[in-house]
């Protein structure tokens, strides 16, 4: 079966810290027995786990340039932060990296976001309510995840990905190309990109085949690119230099926001981002048409699979938009925005599945919250107590996994023991205290005998 998530555990390396335990922000996380283990069901591939872990002990799955090989005709898709990777380098540069690498295609994905935006502005001409961007694969999943009823404001188009993965497929099949000899590789920053290879989102299949890591290509291209400050520029061709803003926080919203009289809002980092959902979801947020909300801080240029600094990723893009602020003349028509497949909640039964035993198991779970001290200290490996009462409910833990309910049960015992102690009849204990008094005198007379010997 092939693994949906691709933030994986090395449990070899876990030292059960329960650090990732409290930074996860959908509670994915628990440490039993010292080692850590990840509720796929809950996870939504964010990488915080990779951010937090110190022994390195969580890793991204993702797929190898080597696998280049395994097709005749394999072609990159370049998303817009990757360009921020380099300041010596001009895009120019890395494409014609990217070709010696043996890719026989080299894609924009920052065409198809400039598409997106002209596409978005129509849309949201044409409504009145708040949309939130679809464009982040985690925040989508978080939303389906813990706010479904915000399902319906996400935009309801194809993320730059995947349009521009399906238009080059299209354009690669149509001119004679065989589906098997194609290889479509996206260049990924993130592992919630990653996974969205084998679990799309708004698409029935992804129209991508594999995902390789940035640092890796990173790493290769500067083995073949053309030397800094050398001559060559590289491959000319359409570089789509504001669709490369895309690649950080504040780039979708700085399309947009013209044409909507600047009403949008950029906010990045999951935990911030989880914070404008509830708000959103409380209707505390007034006055806004289009929210940009980017799992990672500063947006795609702090996924965890970059190589450089984020700010100077940022500043780097930034540069690049500012040679040129025209888009690139192309077809937006050309794109099937629609999605194939809608977004859907995911449904997880905290309690069970059975709507009656799971009413029984609410009840239950009160009683455990109210024995719980409500600390949240994550001491027994569940991120806070409310959890750890519904592990509990379910068998998934015991009540002594905390510690303090364990220190007052080893109190009991030990008051227990020490009353156990005492409790004996009257004739043991005055048997015991002659016992006691003969032992005493006899080493009485051996100090005697001793010292008369001296
Ligand atoms: S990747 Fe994110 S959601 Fe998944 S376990 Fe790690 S912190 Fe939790
Ligand atoms: S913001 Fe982070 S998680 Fe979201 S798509 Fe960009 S790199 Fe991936």
């Amino acid at each position: 079966m092939i693994q949906q998530h691709s933030v994986l555990l090395k449990e070899e390396l876990c030292e059960g810290c329960t650090n990732c335990v409290k930074d996860c922000p959908t509670k994915a996380i628990r440490v039993h027995q010292g080692k850590a283990t990840i509720k796929e069901e809950l996870c939504i591939d964010c990488a915080e786990c990779i951010r937090t872990c110190a022994y390195h002990a969580k890793y991204t799955r993702t797929d190898s340039i080597e696998d280049i090989a395994d097709y005749d005709y394999p072609v990159a898709l370049v998303p817009p932060s990757f360009y921020g990777q380099f300041i010596d380098y001009s895009p120019g540069q890395v494409i014609k990296g990217l070709y010696k690498l043996g890719f026989k295609g080299v894609y924009d994905v920052a065409m198809a976001a400039e598409a997106l935006t002209y596409k978005t502005i129509d849309f949201l001409k044409n409504t009145k309510e708040l949309y939130i961007s679809s464009s982040c694969p985690v925040v989508v999943r978080l939303i389906k995840l813990l706010y479904p009823e915000l399902i319906d404001q996400l935009i309801p188009f194809k993320p730059p990905t995947e349009l521009m993965a399906q238009s080059v497929r299209k354009e690669l099949l149509d001119s004679g190309l065989s589906e098997q000899k194609l290889g479509i590789f996206l260049v990924t920053p993130c592992p919630g990109k990653t996974s969205t290879v084998h679990n799309p989102l708004g698409v029935d299949r992804s129209f991508i085949d594999k995902a390789i890591p940035v640092d890796k290509v990173y790493h290769s291209l500067l083995e073949v690119m053309d030397k800094k400050n050398s001559e060559s520029e590289g491959k000319k061709g359409l570089t789509p230099y504001l669709g490369i803003k895309w690649g950080q926080s504040g780039g979708e919203v700085d399309l947009i926001k013209p044409a909507i009289l600047n009403k949008t809002i950029a906010v990045s980092g999951i935990h911030n981002v989880k914070d404008i959902l509830e708000e959103i979801s409380r209707n505390n947020i007034t006055d806004i048409r289009y929210c940009e909300l980017s799992a990672c801080t500063g947006g795609c240029v702090g996924g965890v699979l970059n190589v450089i600094n984020p700010f100077q990723a940022k500043y780097n893009l930034k540069k690049l938009a500012e040679e040129h602020n025209k888009a690139v003349n192309q077809d937006y028509c050309l794109y099937s925005y629609q999605l194939s497949s809608e977004f859907k909640p995911v449904e997880v039964a905290r309690l069970d599945s059975d709507i009656e035993k799971a009413m029984e198991k609410l009840a239950q779970l009160e009683k455990e919250i109210d024995l719980l001290p409500g600390l949240d200290c994550a001491a027994c490996g569940a991120p806070d107590c409310q959890t750890l009462a519904e592990d509990i409910v379910t068998g998934k833990a015991k009540r002594s996994d905390c510690i303090f309910i364990l220190r007052e049960q080893v109190e009991d015992l030990a008051d227990q023991m020490s009353e156990l102690a005492h409790s004996i009849p009257p004739i043991m204990r005055k048997k015991r205290r002659e016992e006691k008094a003969g032992t005493q005198k006899e080493v009485l007379k051996g100090e005697n005998n001793k010292n008369e010997s001296k």
